[in-house]
């Protein structure tokens, strides 16, 4: 057991309670709630990914963290799904003029994990990504319309969004009304 309240060690930027806040399971009842060998995989995504992402880019908010195997059902995560083991979080960058690809790129360039996927680029998107002691491999996968988890390089990537999209930063994107309707719509899907 953790306290919810209490920051994460040596990632002391995030408390235990982010990575377990579910809209789903609080409306569902559903006890999100991590075993031991849980919350370890947490602690170590938090310590090795999360804390020097946030150290780089300032504030990070967990879109999805940890989900117990009901809660990754009752949203239609997919049946492994790293979410489920706590080895995985989406994450979006909260400063003003971050954008989603210059923080995959950071991590892509300077990060050891074992998965990061570009989720939505085109609309107001997020990064999964997941780590894994042993299992560190670093693929790059693209989800958005037209691919559905697709293996890809950074050179793709670059050369799938341009440059104005790269640059489309949270602010940007929540000026416009659509977007901030699209991100409410988003919330009810979920990567797997
Ligand atoms: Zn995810």
């Amino acid at each position: 057991m953790r306290n919810l309240q209490d920051k994460i060690p040596g990632a002391s930027s995030f408390k235990y309670g982010e990575f377990v806040r579910s809209e789903v399971a609080t409306r569902l009842g559903i006890k999100n709630e991590p075993d031991e060998k849980q919350w370890q995989n947490i602690e170590l995504l938090a310590r090795e990914v999360l804390q020097p992402v946030r150290n780089k880019f300032g504030r990070i908010k967990i879109t999805s963290g940890f989900r117990c195997e009901e809660l990754n059902k009752r949203i239609g995560g997919s049946e492994f799904s790293n979410h489920c083991r706590g080895e995985a979080a989406d994450i979006e960058p909260m400063e003003k003029g971050v954008t989603l690809f210059e923080v995959l790129e950071w991590i892509y360039e300077n990060l050891e994990f074992r998965t990061v996927i570009a989720e939505f680029f085109t609309r107001d998107g997020w990064i999964h990504i997941d780590y894994r002691v042993g299992g560190n491999i670093k693929r790059l996968r693209l989800r958005d319309e037209k691919h559905k988890y697709e293996d890809v390089t950074m050179k793709f990537l670059k050369e799938l969004y341009p440059r104005k999209t790269q640059n489309n930063s949270k602010s940007e994107r929540c000026s416009r009304s659509y977007w901030r309707l699209f991100g409410c719509l988003k919330r009810l899907e979920i990567c797997k």
